[in-house]
């Protein structure tokens, strides 16, 4: 870098990560800068790091934003599992058949998987089906 172009340095007045225009370095045009001058304030001073205050806080957001997100993303399967056996309580269990026709919200017992409860048809022989550690596609109506 030569005099006369331009770093992003810490600015001392303006307490921000600012422009500034390069005066001198410490060893020769290619050394580090050793002085710069502050566009905003035109203040001339050493050069100081950046102090990446910018970056914290924008670091700080992100983290708060991602917390809650990843709390509403997992849901352990069991739980929700748990909740809609609750929620069709009243629904009779129905062994599961592979020519037994299911619908979205019916109760089956699987005889390796256990209770399940159906989420949506796939297509005319195959629905997806909420168990308690896992969803699984089965085959029905054939
Ligand atoms: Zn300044």
């Amino acid at each position: 870098m030569a005099a006369g172009q331009e770093v992003l340095a810490y600015c001392g007045r303006c307490k921000l990560d600012l422009m500034h225009n390069i005066i001198a370095h410490k060893e020769g045009n290619s050394g580090p800068v050793a002085k710069c001058q502050c566009r905003t304030c035109n203040a001339i001073h050493g050069f100081r790091n950046l102090k990446g205050s910018a970056g914290t806080v924008k670091a700080r957001v992100i983290a708060s934003k991602r917390a809650p997100r990843q709390k509403v993303e997992q849901i352990p399967c069991n739980v929700e599992w748990k909740r809609q056996l609750e929620e069709a309580a009243s629904k009779a269990e129905v062994p599961y058949s592979i020519s037994a026709n299911f619908g979205v919200g019916d109760i089956l017992k699987h005889p390796r998987f256990g209770v399940g409860v159906v989420q949506q048809l796939r297509d005319s022989t195959k629905v997806e089906v909420l168990f308690q550690d896992d969803v699984k596609i089965l085959a029905h109506n054939k």
